[in-house]
């Protein structure tokens, strides 16, 4: 179960309805991503950004159409092989009972005390090493962290797990300016050989996505690049 060095997405007529709704999440969805293109997300609040991102993961699966990654049915993967090929930043972030340390390690167990201390830096959460360090409890019991510092550990758990597909729900949203800056500049950096899908809000920096997509009530209303939007 090695990862794949890239992903190829192609998402075919997919259409998706949570248990108990009657109107569908997602109505016909169809997207090709080929491996290392970066695709914005759009559209306004529950239009189903966040559904299609958790499709890719397989939090759940679609009831019409179906999703490949590299040709192959997202079925037929392992479980263990789909999270090696996936990085998240979800739009809920979770915070484990349990020390800073394991809510960093989640998806990258072999990462060492001194690679955790860097990434905590690299995202601005090097306050986090005072006191207890990585020894720190957080969640029930313990230190809660606030709406950014949640994103930015979700930012830091993603990159620590290096895939070569990445799952951006809105990485920088409630960040104040100079803290997105910050973080869009690292994600940047670590994107450049990969394949992205990032939910956006912002209109600032979509020239630098290869495609974008804007959806309304489960529907793609545009598709283009930055020039033909
Ligand atoms: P936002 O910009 O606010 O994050 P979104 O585009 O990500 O919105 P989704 O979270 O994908 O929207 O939700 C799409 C639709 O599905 C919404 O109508 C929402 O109410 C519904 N929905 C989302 N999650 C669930 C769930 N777990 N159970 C039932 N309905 C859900
Ligand atoms: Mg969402």
């Amino acid at each position: 179960d090695a990862a794949p060095e890239s992903v190829a997405v192609q998402i075919k007529e997919v259409t998706f309805a949570y248990d108990g709704q009657a109107q569908n999440a997602l109505d016909g969805i169809s997207l090709t991503v080929p491996a290392g293109q970066h695709v914005a997300i759009l559209g306004r609040t529950g239009c189903g950004k966040s559904t299609l991102l958790q499709l890719l993961t397989r939090a759940w699966d679609p009831r019409l159409g179906e999703i490949l990654f590299n040709d192959t049915a997202l079925t037929d993967f392992s479980e263990p092989a789909l999270r090696k090929a996936i990085s998240v930043v979800p739009q809920r972030v979770h915070l484990f009972s349990a020390t800073l340390r394991d809510n960093l390690l989640l998806a990258s167990p072999n990462a060492s005390d001194s690679e955790l201390g860097a990434m905590l830096e690299q995202v601005g959460l090097q306050k986090l090493l005072e006191g207890d360090g990585l020894n720190e409890w957080l969640g029930e019991g313990g230190r809660q962290l606030s709406g950014g510092e949640l994103r930015r550990l979700a930012v830091a758990r993603a990159l620590l797990h290096d895939a070569p597909l990445m799952l951006l729900d809105e990485p920088t949203e409630g960040l104040d300016a100079t803290t997105e800056s910050q973080i869009l500049d690292l994600l940047a950096q670590v994107m450049k050989n990969k394949t992205v899908l990032m939910v956006t809000h912002r209109l600032r920096g979509l020239a630098n996505f290869d495609q974008i997509i804007v959806m309304d009530n489960g529907h793609i209303i545009e598709q283009g690049s930055h020039a033909e939007l």
